[in-house]
């Protein structure tokens, strides 16, 4: 990592401030030729991590901004190298002026993610934060913020580390007393190996727990939409999602497959899914669609059953309501604009909660959001971290294999030696999650998700 690199760290487009950051051994001397501080001090002369205003010129001298820059010294920075950050006014024409100027003078253009891949290279942090930055990047929601934040802190990577740390004492200890028989090491006992075992299957055990909740929270939670064909499922869906995702027509049965938009409720993230309408249907197309609302119920964490408020129910109705009785759900009557023919107290048997709304006029709607946010709230204390990703989540079932495969070959009378592999080979899944034992096209292909300038 000799190379010195240079990126704009901001969003493409007009903004109040444009942030152009460099990193490497160049950095500050790059910036001490185009950056003019007010005063007569040269930058590269000035303390660190201090703010200084004054000029950035092209290499004529040509004035390209009048701007601030602050730079870090190896190794207290982002990356571990010399950084330097320069924030300009947000015009994407001058931030590729100043680009320009940089890469004439030798800088590198950086890489999606280089900036974290080299703070994770130069041991900064470990991978499970690397990966928590760009969940904080495109976190869509409070829940999903907050959880990435703790993770960029460490929650997980210190967990981690605590329970690599138990296996290793462990295997140092077995390997202690086979290497240095004569020197009075303490016996390697299998009492011990199992109270470890134990302990580290429970830990590991328990965050694998929090995988489906980590991606209910980055991904939506499912949420199914039930209800017989023309109830007004699809128009609810554009209405809650403010935007014509499903195809709503007046002919009943148009809805054949499965429409999915995100919609973001104060508590969390929602994946809704709209589907077929549900009844009895001679059509083979149509007969499909039912199938797959059946397999959505399935999928799904929680339901939003329709019904149309200006006709009574009746047995496709009735079917909805019995699918639902397999699912935490939620009754709307819909067309709530119309005459109203639907007696409310034949769905209060089955749906604690019933949310009046007309998805043409937008009446309850709002209501509607709140009885969601209400029901699929992911409460959740953040200091400890929920898995996100389905790469530690697989590294996490790899280590418990691993062990459960010791534990039964303690069990079953097999050698230590052979116990003492299986969890080496469970230690080198959990450093693929922090990254002391990940392979470097693992690493690639985690960084190459990140955007230029992170
Ligand atoms: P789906 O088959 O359940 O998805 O129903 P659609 O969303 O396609 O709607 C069926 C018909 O009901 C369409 O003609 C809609 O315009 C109409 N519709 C939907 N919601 C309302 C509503 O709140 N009030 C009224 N009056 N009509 C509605």
């Amino acid at each position: 990592m000799n190379t010195t690199i240079a990126a704009c760290s901001t969003a493409p487009g007009a903004g109040a401030i444009g942030i152009v950051r460099m990193s490497g051994p160049e950095a500050i001397f790059a910036a001490d030729f185009f950056f003019h501080p007010k005063g007569s001090a040269r930058f590269a002369d000035l303390k660190p991590r201090t703010v200084y205003y004054g000029e950035f010129t092209d290499k004529n001298g040509q004035i390209l901004d009048l701007c601030t820059a602050v730079f870090f010294k190896a190794p207290n920075s982002y990356t571990g190298e010399d950084i330097v950050e320069i924030d300009c006014h947000g015009s994407q024409a001058l931030i590729a002026e100043i680009l320009t100027c940089l890469f004439e003078y030798g800088v590198k253009p950086a890489l999606p993610g280089e900036f974290t891949k080299r703070a994770f290279l130069n041991g900064k942090i470990d991978l499970a934060s690397a990966e928590a930055v760009i969940d904080l990047i495109t976190a869509q929601n409070a829940a999903a913020v907050k959880n990435a934040a703790s993770q960029l802190k460490g929650s997980l990577g210190d967990k981690l580390k605590r329970v690599r740390q138990e296996l290793l004492n462990l295997v140092s200890h077995f390997y202690a007393v086979v290497d240095f028989p004569d020197e009075g090491v303490d016996p390697f006992l299998i009492s011990e190996a199992t109270k470890t075992l134990i302990s580290s299957t429970k830990q590991i055990e328990q965050l694998l727990r929090t995988y489906n909740r980590g991606r209910f929270l980055k991904e939506g939670i499912p949420v199914v939409i039930l209800g017989k064909p023309n109830v007004g499922k699809s128009s609810l869906l554009n209405a809650l999602c403010g935007e014509d995702k499903a195809i709503v027509t007046p002919y009943a049965g148009t809805t054949r497959d499965i429409v999915e938009a995100k919609l973001r409720t104060t508590g969390s993230l929602l994946s809704l899914m709209d589907t077929a309408g549900i009844r009895e249907s001679g059509e083979e197309i149509e007969k499909i669609g039912i199938t797959r609302s059946k397999q959505a119920v399935e999928k799904a964490q929680f339901a939003i059953a329709v019904f149309d408020g200006s006709r009574p129910l009746d047995e496709n109705d009735r079917e909805v309501i019995d699918l639902c009785r397999q699912i935490s759900s939620i009754a709307v009557v819909n067309k709530s604009d119309l005459i109203k023919k639907l007696d409310l107290s034949q769905l209060e048997k089955t749906f604690e909660k019933i949310v009046e709304v007309s998805a043409k006029t937008g009446d309850g709607l709002s209501l509607l959001e709140e009885a969601l946010s209400e029901k699929t709230g992911l409460n959740q204390d953040f200091s400890d971290s929920l898995i996100t990703n389905i790469r530690q989540a697989e590294a996490l079932r790899g280590a418990l294999d691993r062990l459960t495969e010791a534990s039964n070959s303690i069990e079953t009378g097999i050698t230590p030696d052979a116990v003492v592999m299986d969890i080496e080979g469970a230690l080198f899944h959990l450093g693929e999650i922090t990254g002391e034992t990940v392979k470097e096209e693992i690493i690639s292909n985690i960084f190459s998700r990140f955007c230029v300038g992170k």
